[in-house]
């Protein structure tokens, strides 16, 4: 079987790199050139653990390649994932479905008899009935070409362990079109007991966009209690600890902190809100623009910590933000609530210099005016003040005792709840952290 993969950004380009990892002939397709040759070249455009050596390794054995012709690559291969984005609309909270739109049209007149499209790009309900009439109307006669959803739940910076051992399969279809094609596609996991549910489109279309929905709240719901406790006195690290201990809510996704962010949260609650208003169910997930709004008032919060801990005065201050990302292991600087804080810091006037193992240059395209510095040490020498807004494992495992002995004062914002806050307090530290308290 061969395969073409539609657009290779994070998810795109792992699962290329996945695919032929399984055995699979892949091209990946991408309509940048500039990423099309970098790939060619075995080097991935983004930071993602473990991905390169594996892509080095099918390049050179020429079971993958990539290429910016998409009509070459619908004719030649059986199946087509379409990993292309849906970012959020320009002054809108929808999504932009346009380019899945591109690519279907670009496959479907070129399509081999028999082939299957088969969407991982996440889309707002209703999206894939709509694609697969517009390439039922595009292939050729007698083709029998179809096309299915299969959304994609992996998690930047674990993304081969989730593409190549997945947790679910969900395959969206109309009766079982596709469904033999995606066994054989997905057999190794299948193999090894992973669950596959199949669907109706719009039920998995739905399936990705409730489980965003569902982790948005859950973290939100955590830094709601961080408000509380911090009006109260109540310590949202312990009260966290404490539900966590409850099956029923368990505790992961329950770390109060700056919040989420990245290419992914914020704009799916966005556009699930946006297509119930669409559909009339206003009220249904109304809730969402709830669980935004707490998510935005951490990053408000951290600047107004900064604020406080500098006496009022941000002004040609040198505040370190440790962090760019907007999770750890991942330089995907997309609605990043790190940046997000740097930016505003340093729209105050403050003396903003940022750190980011990984992400320095995305964060550079972004926020060009910020100061960027490679070293650890190098950024927080003469600080008046550092933010932990990535939670990095470097900086957790920082030494207070060697960093303030570097510093010009010893105060620092935890924003991820990852400081030992006694071993900070016994070298001197005045440390604040999102839901503690002073
Ligand atoms: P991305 O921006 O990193 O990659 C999208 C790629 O598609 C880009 O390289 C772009 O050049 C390419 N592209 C756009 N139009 C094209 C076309 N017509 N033909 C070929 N290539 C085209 O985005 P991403 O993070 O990989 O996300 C892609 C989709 O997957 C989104 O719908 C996203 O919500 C979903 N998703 C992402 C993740 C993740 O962790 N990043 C996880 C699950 C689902």
């Amino acid at each position: 079987m061969k395969i073409s993969v539609i657009g290779t950004g994070y998810l795109g380009a792992t699962h290329a790199v996945c695919m032929a990892e399984l055995g699979f002939d892949v091209v990946g397709v991408d309509v940048d050139q500039s990423k099309v040759l970098r790939l060619q070249r075995g080097e991935v455009p983004f930071f993602e653990p473990g991905l390169e050596p594996l892509l080095r390794k099918h390049v050179e054995n020429g079971r993958l390649t990539f290429s910016s012709d998409l009509q070459a690559a619908a004719g030649w291969a059986d199946v087509h994932f379409v990993c292309v984005g849906t970012p959020q609309r320009t002054n809108a909270l929808s999504a932009d479905t346009s380019y899945v739109e591109q690519a279907v049209d670009g496959l479907a007149p070129h399509l081999a008899p028999g082939a299957l499209v088969v969407g991982k790009s996440t889309v707002p309900v209703g999206t894939a009935a709509r694609l697969r009439e517009r390439l039922r109307a595009q292939v050729a006669p007698r083709t029998h070409a179809d096309l299915v959803w299969n959304p994609e739940f992996l998690r930047e910076g674990h993304a081969l362990h989730d593409t190549l051992h997945p947790d679910r399969i969900v395959v969206g279809t109309e009766g079982d079109v596709g469904v033999a094609t995606l066994r054989e596609v997905y057999a190794g996991a299948l193999e090894s007991g992973t669950p596959f549910l199949v669907t109706g489109l719009e039920t998995a279309e739905l399936v990705k966009v409730a489980a965003n929905a569902f982790l948005a709240t859950k973290i939100s719901f955590i830094n709601a209690m961080s408000e509380v406790c911090e009006a109260t006195g109540g310590d949202v690290v312990a009260l966290a600890e404490a539900l966590g201990h409850d099956e029923r809510i368990g505790s992961r996704f329950l770390g109060a902190g700056l919040g989420f962010g990245g290419g992914c949260l914020p704009k799916d609650i966005r556009a699930f809100q946006a297509r119930c208003i669409e559909l009339g169910l206003n009220r249904s997930v109304a809730f969402l623009a709830e669980v935004d709004e707490v998510n935005q008032r951490r990053r408000a919060r951290t600047v107004a910590l900064a604020h406080e801990m500098l006496g009022g005065r941000v002004k040609d201050r040198r505040i370190v933000v440790l962090g760019a990302a907007f999770k750890p292991d991942s330089d995907d600087v997309r609605d990043s609530p790190a940046l997000d804080v740097a930016d505003q810091l340093y729209m105050r006037g403050g003396d903003v210099v940022v750190h980011d193992p990984q992400a320095t240059e995305p964060a550079r395209r972004r926020s060009p005016d910020l100061v960027y510095v490679d070293s650890l040490a190098e950024a927080y020498a003469g600080a008046d003040l550092l933010l932990l807004l990535t939670e990095w494992s470097e900086f957790r495992v920082l030494d207070p005792a060697v960093v303030g002995s570097r510093v010009r004062q010893r105060k620092i914002v935890d924003g991820r709840n990852v400081l030992p806050v006694p071993e900070w307090e016994r070298a001197g530290w005045q440390l604040r952290a999102l839901g503690r308290g002073a």
